[in-house]
């Protein structure tokens, strides 16, 4: 656990070379590329020992109008919601301009944390703009150059102590994931509060499937604008990043494995290049989207990766792409139901949804599948409703007697969420048979209507 640190500040005062600094990458997308528009970006970064998350609000350097204006000023106050402390950037050579008041006047107003920066400030051209500074009334400003790299040991002095702050206070907010049994039932009972996506932990999604299936196009349409560069330009260089938006309402944050892909020069390297990245981005997300060309559905590519994302234990809604060039749509949704339960019989009940990201048609269904695909993931059991399915369960279908001894089940109770996870506190754990555990899973499943989440069921013994 740590902290979230945000760049913010007017165009041009350097916000996008820090951020790559800190980042230690070329991330950014170049400067030379015409109407290229971007949304928050967020990487994780290093200076020295010390790891945290840095956002960037760079991206609006061509802000004439109004509207951009507005959108530059709420792009910020979204940004000043997300972090914990906000650096604000300031041109040492320019000088305080009218722009930089109105950003000083944003952070006040939504009273954040704020480290004032002076850009630009090697060598002497600086002095005059550090000290102009001051004059913001936002405490002492740190000289800094991220072009050169100067002045990153006083930012790092400065952000110490904040960073032990977050880090103690997150260790007094840890959440007991394994609940002592010994001490009875513990309080599991957990209020939507807990895990509603909200800006600051917003709802992590990863879009994967095979090269082509029309991943760029639906995240593009998701995030509403051309935010993602589609379509033929080759060899864009890109490295893992996610895009933050608010989707119907929804803070998400949706990580880009299309971007990642598209920095293959190499065609015959694609397949394999997308099935690392796709990886990497089940381990990021909370929900996983499959999604599938509805020409060429449950690929080895697609059943691999979505296997892999019930082993992690992540969330997963299938998504049917290209349905605007389906014909026999009903037969056709037969069809993919029925392979989809022989093929991936582990993600049982997985919501699928037909789409077409090219229309945008179904989006609002995939929002709402994935909406609740979430709050399952987050599900909560009571002990009580528990116990009693238990013995149900147990009277209907006992548990085996391998050797003549027969397994007493005693008591269950829920351990964990994301994903839902139980304990069944039993004689004789080691022999129960697998079978009889996957009957407790998809009873529990069923009764407690956890469709397409990983359930995990453990045995444990008493004494
Ligand atoms: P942003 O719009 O705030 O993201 O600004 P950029 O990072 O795109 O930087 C704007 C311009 O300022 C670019 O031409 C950078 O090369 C330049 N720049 C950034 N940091 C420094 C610095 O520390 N010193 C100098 N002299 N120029 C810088
Ligand atoms: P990616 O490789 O998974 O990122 O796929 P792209 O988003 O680049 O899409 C691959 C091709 O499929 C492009 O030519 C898209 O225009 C097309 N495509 C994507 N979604 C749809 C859709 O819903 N309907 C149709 N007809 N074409 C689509």
């Amino acid at each position: 656990m740590s902290f979230t640190l945000a760049i913010v500040g007017r165009p041009n005062v350097g916000k996008s070379t820090l951020f790559n600094r800190l980042v230690g990458k070329k991330l950014a997308l170049v400067d030379d590329q015409p109407g290229v528009t971007r949304d928050l970006r967020e990487g994780d970064a290093k200076l020295f020992d010390m790891r945290f998350t840095v956002i960037d609000t760079a991206g609006l350097e061509d802000v004439t109008d109004d509207s951009l204006q507005g959108r530059m000023r709420r792009l910020t106050e979204r940004a000043v919601d997300m972090a914990d402390i906000c650096l604000f950037l300031v041109d040492g050579r320019a000088g305080i301009t009218s722009t930089d008041l109105v950003f000083a006047d944003i952070l006040r107003r939504k009273s954040a944390r704020v480290i004032l920066g002076v850009n630009k400030a090697e060598g002497k051209a600086g002095d005059a703009g550090a000290l102009d500074a001051w004059s913001m009334g936002l405490g002492e400003p740190v000289r800094l150059s991220a072009e050169h790299g100067e002045g990153m040991e006083d930012l790092y002095h400065i952000l110490r102590p904040l960073a032990d702050e977050f880090q103690e206070r997150a260790e007094a907010d840890a959440p007991l994931v394994d609940v002592d049994l010994a001490e009875g039932e513990a309080d599991l009972e957990g209020t939507e509060a807990d895990w509603a996506p909200t800006e600051k932990h917003p709802l992590q999604i990863a879009v994967i499937g095979r090269p082509n299936a029309g991943k760029s196009t639906l995240i593009n349409k998701i995030l509403g604008e051309d935010r993602l560069l589609t379509g033929p330009e080759a060899g864009i260089t890109r490295d893992a990043i996610s895009l933050r938006a608010q989707w119907q309402g929804t803070p998400i944050r949706i990580f880009d494995t299309a971007g990642m892909r598209k920095k293959a020069k190499v065609t015959e390297k694609l397949e394999k290049l997308s099935v690392a990245d796709g990886l990497r981005a089940v381990r990021f997300a909370e929900v996983v989207v499959v999604l599938l060309d509805a020409e060429i559905p449950f690929e080895q590519q697609d059943l691999r990766i979505a296997d892999f994302a019930e082993t992690e234990g992540r969330a997963v809604v299938v998504a049917v792409n290209k349905w605007d060039l389906e014909g026999e749509k009903q037969e056709k949704l037969m069809a993919l139901k029925e392979a989809f339960e022989r093929l991936l019989p582990q993600l049982r009940g997985a919501p699928l949804v037909t789409v077409s990201a090219k229309t945008g048609r179904g989006l609002d269904r995939l929002h709402d599948a994935i909406l609740r695909a979430h709050a399952i993931w987050n599900i909560r059991v009571p002990t009580a409703r528990l116990n009693t399915w238990l013995g149900a369960m147990t009277e209907a279908h006992p548990p085996p007697a391998p050797g003549g001894r027969r397994i007493k089940l005693r008591y269950m109770t829920q351990v964990k969420t994301r994903p839902p996870g139980f304990v069944v506190m039993c004689s004789h754990p080691e022999d129960m048979p697998d079978s009889y555990r996957r009957y407790l899973v998809n009873g529990l499943r069923d009764h407690f209507d956890m469709p397409g989440t990983p359930i995990r069921v453990t045995m444990r013994g008493q004494g």
